[in-house]
Parts: structure tokens; C-alpha cells; sequence
């Protein structure tokens, strides 16, 4: 089966995200555990949560995302900072346990200033702090394009977070194409010996999602800004040797790119004929 879906809003809750993916061509989704911005949740409703999880059964759809708020600073500098990331991410496990088995995706962190091997320290901290060895959900750490002080702008920097966490079997990846590209890993050129590296260093089997955006700049440019599939620096070519690479199948491939669902909806059909052939 191939996975595909988009990044959808909670606003209209949990089963209507469900519909919403099916009604723009996708078979799963990814969305905000809170407003991206801020920190606010919505009250629980374990109803609609559970009308989802029988909707994505019944549509045989493939592992569900969510990603956690740019907010949350697991490595930041002020203590207050860091226990808010901490409360959050456990209040957001805790709630997703009623997705069983969905991906909680989050960006590593900022370390300002501290430098990465504090950072590094300071995330895998707040991660022993949060898993807990029963959870359902796996974590996955985002690959990162490296701007300002972003941990996890390397393969490396992943795998130095993910060594010091106890619960591993809790942890995985989210291969980020915008991200890993604008990080200066060439996967135009050389997409083989990327995932290789990728799998030198962390494994492959801790690949577990993939997101699927086209970049406004070059490699190696430390900036992230999304561009639709095929409009930018990537390439269609290229994103089309990702989304039917031998080593990727299986994974859900979720849109990030500054679309609506019209845009979407468009892009699903694109990447699934690309698959078809
Ligand atoms: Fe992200
Ligand atoms: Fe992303
Ligand atoms: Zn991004």
C-alpha cells in the first residue's frame, strides 16, 4: 500500500480530518496537536478521537501524524522554557494514546547559543523524562535544514539524541526532503548514498515517515522555505526517485508544501500516478 496525505487542521476535529484526507485523494494525515503558535488544547474528545481511528480502519489507511507545536524548546536556554516542552509533550503523548499507534513528530529543538552538544544533552533529557516504556507511540525526531541554532540538521546530531534515550524502541525519524536538502544533503544527486548515510548512522527501519515538500533554496542553504512539489530547487525528478525509492515504501509521505486542499488534492494525484508508473 501507498501512504499519502497532507498536513490538515484539527480546527474541525478529529473525524472530519479523517474525511477530509480521503475527500482530497490521501489515505492518512498529519496534524497540530495544538495551534503551531501557541500552546492552548483543545478539550478532549475521546468520542471523535475514536470515530477516527474506526474511519482510518475502515478506509485501510496507513499510520496517522501528529506534530507537536514550533513552540516547544526542549533545549532551550530558560528553565521555564524547557519544563513547559516537557508538560506539553507528555499532555500530548498522554492524549494520543488515544490514537493507538500514531507517530508524535517533533522538531529537536534550538539550543541559543548553548551549543549542540548542550542541546543534544538537554533533548534527550526531556525525552527519558516524557516516553514512557508503555506507550503506543513511537516519537520521531525531525530531520532539521540546520537554521539559526536547529538541532538535528544532521544524521549525525539524530543519532547523538536518540544513543542517550533509554526507551528506544519508542523512537524514530521523520526524513524531511525540504529539510534534509536545504541541511546539505544532496538527494538530487546522490539520494542512494544519502540514504545510506541515513542508514549507516541511524537505520533505515527508524525511518518512519517521510516529509514530502520541494525547497525554495539550494542545498546546503540552512533556510527552510517550503516550495510546491516541482516548483522548486528539488525538482520533480528528483522528489519522484524519493517517493518510489525501493528503501521508502510503506512510509506515510505527508505534504508540507503552501497549498490548500485544492493545491493538495492536486499534488496527491500527482505523487500517486508517480507511483503508478
Ligand atoms: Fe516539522
Ligand atoms: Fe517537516
Ligand atoms: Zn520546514
Amino acid at each position: 500500500m501507498f501512504v499519502i496525505g497532507s498536513h490538515l487542521s484539527i480546527s474541525k476535529g478529529y473525524l472530519n480530518m479523517g474525511k477530509e484526507a480521503t475527500k482530497i485523494g490521501g489515505n492518512t494525515f498529519q496534524y497540530f496537536t495544538r495551534n503551531p503558535r501557541g500552546g492552548s488544547m483543545r478539550a478532549l474528545d475521546v468520542e471523535d478521537m475514536n470515530s477516527l481511528s474506526a474511519y482510518m480502519k475502515e478506509h485501510n489507511f496507513g499510520t496517522l501524524l501528529a506534530h507537536a507545536p514550533y513552540t516547544y524548546n526542549p533545549c532551550a536556554a530558560k528553565e521555564d522554557l524547557r519544563a513547559f516542552a516537557k508538560q506539553a509533550m507528555t499532555e500530548d503523548l498522554e492524549r494520543m494514546e488515544y490514537l493507538p499507534g500514531a507517530f508524535y513528530n517533533f522538531h529537536p529543538g534550538s539550543h541559543v547559543g548553548q551549543g549542540s552538544e548542550a542541546g543534544i544533552e538537554l533533548i534527550a533529557a526531556a525525552l527519558n523524562e516524557c516516553i514512557s516504556s508503555t506507550q503506543s507511540v513511537t516519537i520521531l525526531l525531525e530531520t532539521m535544514a540546520g537554521k539559526g541554532s536547529e538541532i538535528g540538521r544532521s544524521f549525525e546530531e539524530l543519532k547523538e539524541i536518540m544513543d542517550r534515550v533509554s526507551c528506544k524502541e519508542k523512537l524514530g525519524v521523520c526524513f524531511d526532503t525540504c529539510h534534509v536538502w536545504d541541511g546539505g544533503y544532496d538527494i538530487v544527486n546522490h539520494l542512494d548514498e544519502v540514504l545510506l548515510e541515513f542508514d549507516r548512522l541511524i537505520g533505515l527501519d527508524k525511518l518512519c515517515a517521510v516529509h514530502l515538500n520541494d525547497s525554495m533554496n539550494d542545498c546546503g542553504a540552512h533556510k527552510d522555505r517550503h516550495q510546491k512539489l516541482g516548483l522548486g530547487k528539488i525538482g520533480e525528478e528528483a522528489l519522484r526517485r524519493v517517493v518510489t525509492h525501493p528503501a521508502l515504501q510503506g512510509r506515510p509521505f505527508i505534504l508540507e508544501t503552501p497549498n490548500e486542499d485544492v493545491g493538495y488534492a492536486s499534488e496527491i494525484a500527482m505523487v500517486r500516478k508517480w507511483q503508478e508508473q
